[in-house]
């Protein structure tokens, strides 16, 4: 049996030891050339009492128990980590809701209206943008309405290569219940073992595929979703010319508008035949031109994720100093080698060489293989979230952002990004190092995903790293990037955000929030306020 970290990625059990983190220490100080503050374990748990008691109406299938209120206090991203590291869960949930069908989840969202306290829908608990963390200021409490209970794959339509799924899933139960049919889901986010299809339909989350089903939005055919006024499916559809789609507004709704308890997701046959090979390029301007021309070469790759010389060295992929490629396809009814042939031509041509591969395998049962390259970086991807949580424990600033933008704005972008970000890490914090991957590509553009690493000075980490994000956000929306691909708006993004949508949308999103949601207790400070749109 293992246990939730209240606040690390992952079970408690595989949090490293304090040796091990101090190894680990000495080695990144090595390669990132500035010390660590040291490894230190994390505080006991400091958690409020709660505001509000369980009502009786939901008392059957909820728990106000400390440590469940802090296992669902916060995401994941750098002051979530801190904080919980820090052992202060002041904004935990006063309840912990598991409602087991719709109607415990329609009891909740009445009970709530009644007693005047703010609802949080939560799938995984895996958010990086302060999604599910409510400080419920002008509400009685807060309820956390998780939904892991509501897990399964109800139905599956082979015929349409559809399956019916509860919100709740997380992504290993999904694909456990869907491979004895020889089907899968293949989205595969690299938060994928902690978060949920719910999770992942509220915040337009972004998985495995780099090009064509880049994000869940691909995959949805109908979403069915409980607002305090009312029930909101869409029909189950291939496609439809009907008026805006009722999806496209529960798709990135974020827990605002309803709670998301299951959806009809487009599925496919696991694949057969993967065709790989990984593409060196000394120079990074290089290795953007062949990305570019790949994602308008019309072959799309399953995988094309560009990894400049930093990101390759942490990801242990490489260490001699080359941008790497990792280049995939992928089907279940054909070979792949001339796919990959051809990207590989293009790659060649624009100055890249092949460092591994071309490799090519044919699954016989189990999961496609991967080799060489693709299999170290494949590894390092799963295990950079527990990394995350230890170099936090260090003491040291690190976060992660992504955006995406048009192919001519991207040089510009990236470099002033860069540069913000190093700024803001040389004042803050003396020095630091910032890393670029492409996550996603488009054949307008690509979606440049950013680490960033620097030394943190004890007690104001926090300080530090808010200055540092609140540089690349700004820097990003100046040079005409989102302030998200993929990661959501949250709490965390709102600034860029409320400036990057037009404002008549901003009113028509409101209208919406206060038709589904009149009580306005649907996870307040989300995408829209209450006050200042009416104001
Ligand atoms: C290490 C790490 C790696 C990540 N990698 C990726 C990645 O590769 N791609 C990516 O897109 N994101 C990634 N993320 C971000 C995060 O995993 C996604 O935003 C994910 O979709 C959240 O799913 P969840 O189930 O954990 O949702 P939660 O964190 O529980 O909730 C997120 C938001 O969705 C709402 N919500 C959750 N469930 C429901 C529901 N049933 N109905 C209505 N609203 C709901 C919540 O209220 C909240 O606003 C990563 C995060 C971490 C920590």
């Amino acid at each position: 049996m293992h246990t939730r970290s209240p606040w690390a990625w992952g079970h408690i059990e595989r949090f490293p030891s304090l040796a091990d983190r101090a190894d680990l220490a000495l080695q990144l100080e090595a390669f990132l050339g500035f010390p660590s503050l040291g490894a230190s374990d994390p505080a006991p748990p400091r958690v409020p009492e709660p505001r509000l008691a369980i009502p009786a109406a939901l008392a059957p299938f909820s728990s106000a128990e400390p440590m469940d209120r802090a296992r669902h206090c916060y995401g994941r991203c750098f002051p979530d980590l801190l904080r919980g590291f820090q052992g202060d869960f002041r904004p935990a949930p006063d309840l912990i809701a598991r409602p087991r069908n719709d109607e415990e989840v329609a009891l909740v969202l009445q009970v709530a209206r009644e007693v005047g306290a703010a609802v949080i829908p939560y799938g995984g608990g895996s958010s990086v943008v302060g999604g599910i963390e409510c400080a419920g200021e002008g509400y009685s409490g807060v309820i956390c309405l998780d939904l892991e209970r509501l897990n399964r794959v109800l139905e599956v339509d082979r015929s349409s290569l559809s399956a019916r799924i509860q919100a709740g899933a997380l992504g290993p139960a999904i694909e456990a219940q869907l491979a004895p049919l020889d089907l899968t889901l293949r989205h595969f986010p690299q938060s994928f073992e902690f978060s949920t299809l719910g999770g992942w339909i509220a915040t337009r989350a972004g998985g495995h595929f780099a090009t064509l089903y880049t994000h869940i939005d691909e995959l949805v055919q109908s979403v069915r979703m409980l607002t305090p006024t009312g029930v909101w499916e869409s029909c189950r559809l291939p496609a439809s010319g009907a008026g805006p789609s009722p999806d496209r507004l529960v798709l990135g709704s974020e827990g605002c508008l309803g709670v998301i308890t299951e959806a009809w997701m487009r599925v496919r046959p696991r694949p057969q035949f993967r065709a790989s090979a990984t593409i060196s390029f000394m120079e990074w301007e290089a290795a953007v031109e062949a990305v570019r021309q790949l994602s308008q070469s019309g072959l799309n790759p399953a995988n094309c994720r560009l990894l400049d010389r930093r990101e390759a060295y942490l990801h242990r992929v490489s260490f001699d100093g080359d941008c790497l490629l990792l280049l995939a396809f992928e089907s279940p009814g054909l070979p792949q080698s001339f796919l990959l042939e051809e990207a590989i031509g293009i790659a060649t041509a624009a100055g890249g060489s092949v460092k591994d591969g071309p490799h090519e395998s044919r699954r016989i049962s189990g999961e496609t293989t991967q080799e060489g390259s693709a299999e170290v970086w494949k590894k390092a991807f799963l295990d950079a979230p527990y990394l995350f949580s230890s170099l936090v424990s260090m003491g040291l600033v690190v976060d992660t952002f992504e955006t995406a933008c048009t192919w001519d704005r991207f040089p510009t972008l990236h470099a002033n990004i860069v540069r913000a970000v190093r700024d803001q890490m040389k004042e803050q914090c003396g020095t630091g190092l910032i890393s670029c991957r492409f996550t996603h590509v488009y054949p307008d553009g690509p979606a440049p995903y950013y680490t960033f690493i620097a030394p943190g000075r004890a007690g104001e980490q926090m300080s530090q790293w808010k200055a540092i994000k609140e540089a690349a956000g700004e820097a990003i929306h100046k040079n005409g990037g989102t302030i998200t691909h993929h990661h959501a708006v949250g709490r965390m993004h709102r600034n860029v955000y409320d400036r990057e949508r037009p404002e008549p949308f901003a009113r028509a999103l409101h209208a919406a929030k206060r038709e589904l949601d009149p009580g306005w207790i649907l996870n307040p400070g989300v995408l829209i306020d209450q006050k200042k749109q009416d104001g």
